[in-house]
């Protein structure tokens, strides 16, 4: 699976803002962005206006980074997004949102969605009891996930679920720690992705 190559620490630091893509070392003073909070490079610390196509694309590039997306995939939700009865934005973020890898990170069984896509993809990962390995897949309502694993990798998640728990629990999913399952009781809101994202921008960015 195609996937960003370049230090995460580098993608914060080019977007101005923590995207949290390095699990619990983002929370810690090592994290990039409170040492030097200026873009990479030879020209980062020059502060320049950006236009307005500048605005609509570096938050389509943060947007597509927090999630590990890459150009194509990002631009097929787009257009999932844009052809439903739903407002474009929200559906596109509703769609991102509801990636197996992102749930995985969602309900604190990986510090990182970097680690949950591993996770998936290591065939840990069940949905309604059937095995899936895609890291996009995209859950539907009702669909209950499950981690299944050896017992002593088990009891690491439900260690890690423990350390973890500070994390608030998304209201979409329906947690049970102990027993590694989530259930979707409810479609994604804005107010769940956690993070400002104006999504307006980049329904702006494809519709030109
Ligand atoms: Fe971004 Fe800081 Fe995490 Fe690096 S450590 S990925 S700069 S939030």
């Amino acid at each position: 699976m195609a996937r960003h190559i370049q230090p995460s620490c580098r993608l914060c630091r080019r977007e101005g803002a923590k995207l949290f893509l390095k699990g619990s070392r983002c929370v810690t003073d090592k994290c990039a962005m409170s040492r030097r909070d200026y873009a990479p490079g030879q020209h980062g610390q020059i502060r320049k206006k950006e236009s307005n196509y500048g605005l609509q694309m570096r938050e389509k590039q943060k947007v597509k980074r927090i999630y590990g997306v890459l150009e194509r995939q990002f631009r097929h939700y787009f257009q999932i997004a844009e052809r439903s009865k739903e407002v474009t934005g929200i559906m596109l973020l509703q769609l991102l949102e509801r990636r197996l890898d992102n749930i995985i990170f969602r309900i604190n069984l990986a510090s990182s969605r970097a680690e949950a896509r591993q996770l998936v993809q290591h065939g840990r990962v069940y949905v309604n009891g059937k095995r899936v390995d895609i890291p996009s897949y995209t859950a539907k309502l009702g669909e209950e996930i499950s981690v299944k694993a050896s017992e002593k990798f088990t009891k690491a998640l439900k260690e890690r679920f423990e350390i973890l728990k500070d994390r608030a629990l998304p209201k979409w999913l329906e947690v049970d720690g102990q027993s590694l399952k989530a259930k979707v009781t409810a479609m994604p809101t804005k107010e769940d992705v956690g993070f400002p994202i104006q999504e307006q921008l980049i329904v702006e960015l494809y519709s030109k």
